[in-house]
């Protein structure tokens, strides 16, 4: 398995793999950056169909961190882990202990946390091996409430810009997935009296929506193509690409899901066809800003706080975007990479 001429190999800084016999673990580690501090990033498990595969998310996602955390104000680099496995066959308390001794022999150099796969519960497993783990029950616990009121405040600086509306009643919100983040967001959509319309693979969630908050059940394969103001992808990576970009009729597109377009000239694609694209990882940074916030002092209200910062960050991507007549996706890149560069030059000089 080629790693430096992997497709999705960016200068990633360090890549480690680790195995233990007795438990069945086989993970893998990527730190893409840490010019502007430890490489913090969620531990995702899952049953991969390669080891390539497994290689090419660890890569993609912990180049997504870098960004995210540069973006988001954070003093942290990007990395992520990656467990092989289906965590409800593999999955076990030793197995979990196996990856917090292996995470503790990064030194810190890398800090891990829950992601899909992976739970606070096992986070307070892997805590018992390595001080390296972060949200556990008697710190910040599930990121996904913090994630999701970041992915709102997106949402409303995109209709605020987009629509000229300042608040989103009224307005249509087709929401792919109806998990940790896709789920709470609702909450946060419904409250101010948007128009839901679901999807999720699994009806239970979807029949607890349509309940709870009168949104609109809608079969997976349509919820994409659905005549609505914001397609609001919180499910999967790589919904955007070239089978289903003709399809969306949404004018804005704002969602939690990682790494949601397919290719960077998908953004490009969307600012041609003029829908407002909020970048995934500006939109979805409310998680790693309560991660990194844990610790002496830890206040779920002062992280909120911080989480409301996305609305602006956001309004200032759209802004240069339009100035420069260049995708939101390119933009958001610019601007986190002159952070990086500029603290990875900081770091040369000292
Ligand atoms: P989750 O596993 O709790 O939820 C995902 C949901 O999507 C599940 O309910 C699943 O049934 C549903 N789903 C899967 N395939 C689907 C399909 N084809 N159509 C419709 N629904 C489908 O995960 P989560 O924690 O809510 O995360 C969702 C996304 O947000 C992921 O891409 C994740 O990487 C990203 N994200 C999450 C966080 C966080 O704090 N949890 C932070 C940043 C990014």
């Amino acid at each position: 398995m080629p790693v430096f001429t992997a497709p999705d190999f960016d200068n990633h800084e360090q890549v480690v793999f680790g195995s233990d016999a007795e438990t069945g673990l086989r993970c893998i580690v990527a730190i893409h950056n840490t010019a502007l501090g430890p490489a913090l990033g969620g531990c995702r498990m899952r049953d991969y169909a390669t080891e390539d595969d497994a290689l090419t998310d660890a890569l993609r996602l912990s180049r997504g961190m870098t960004y995210k955390a540069a973006i988001a104000g954070i003093p942290y680099g990007g990395g992520k882990a990656v467990i092989l496995g289906d965590p409800a066959v593999v999955k076990t308390p030793r197995l979990l202990r196996a990856f917090g001794r292996f995470i503790d022999s990064l030194g810190g150099r890398y800090i891990t946390a829950e992601d899909v796969g992976t739970t606070v519960g096992d986070m307070d497993i892997v805590r018992q091996k390595t001080a390296y783990a972060r949200g556990i029950s008697d710190g910040s616990g599930n990121p996904s409430p913090a994630t999701a009121y970041g992915v709102y405040m997106a949402i409303r600086a995109a209709v605020q810009y987009g629509m000229g509306r300042t608040d989103l009643s009224g307005i249509r919100i087709a929401v792919q997935g109806l998990g940790n983040v896709g789920y709470a967001l609702c909450r946060f959509l419904n409250e101010e009296g948007a128009r839901l319309f679901v999807a999720d693979i699994r009806p239970e969630t979807v029949n607890r929506a349509v309940d709870e908050f009168g949104a609109e059940a809608v079969p997976p394969d349509q919820i994409l193509g659905l005549e609505v103001d914001v397609f609001s992808p919180c499910a999967l990576g790589a919904v955007i690409n070239d089978f289903t970009i003709g399809m969306l009729k949404a004018g804005i597109i704002a969602g939690g899901a990682n790494n949601q377009l397919a290719e960077p000239r998908h953004g490009e694609e969307l600012n041609r066809r003029r829908i407002l694209y909020a970048p995934d990882y500006v939109a979805n940074a409310g998680g790693v800003i309560d991660v990194a916030s844990e610790g002496p002092g830890y206040s779920q209200e002062k992280v909120l706080h911080r989480v409301e910062a996305i609305g602006q960050t956001m309004k200032e991507i759209f802004i240069r975007a339009e100035a420069e007549k260049l995708p939101t996706s390119t933009v958001a890149d610019r601007m986190a990479e002159d952070i990086i560069h500029k603290a990875g030059a900081e770091t040369i000089a000292a």
